[in-house]
């Protein structure tokens, strides 16, 4: 739990879920005010103070349509068993390289 600072900086996930009033300590909850579409906010009340977050920066995430496709598609088709065999090859050829080695030594 976290208790709030003015002017504190947090991720929104834990602002929401893990913030606690100064005074109290109590868990705050929050109120969502989306009236102005450009400074959405929440609010809590405690002890008699108004606790405000803002939503002033956002987080962007642009890319190509084709990329996401093709992500949807190797997801849902990932040849797990491929990949798995291929992890045992390896396996399979490292302890018959020790092998050899043993071999000339001894
Ligand atoms: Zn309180």
């Amino acid at each position: 739990m976290t208790r709030i600072e003015d002017g504190a900086v947090a991720r929104l996930h834990y602002a929401l879920t893990d913030s606690q009033c100064s005074n109290c300590s109590a868990q705050l909850e929050w109120n969502a005010v989306f009236d102005n579409i450009s400074l959405p906010k929440y609010i809590a009340r405690h002890c008699g103070k108004i606790y405000t977050i803002s939503i002033e920066t956002v987080k962007f995430d642009v890319r190509d349509e084709n990329e996401e496709r093709q992500e949807k598609v190797s997801e849902g088709k990932e040849p797990h068993a491929i990949l798995m065999a291929k992890g045992m090859k390896r396996r399979q050829q490292e302890p018959a390289k020790k092998e050899t080695r043993t071999a000339k030594e001894s």
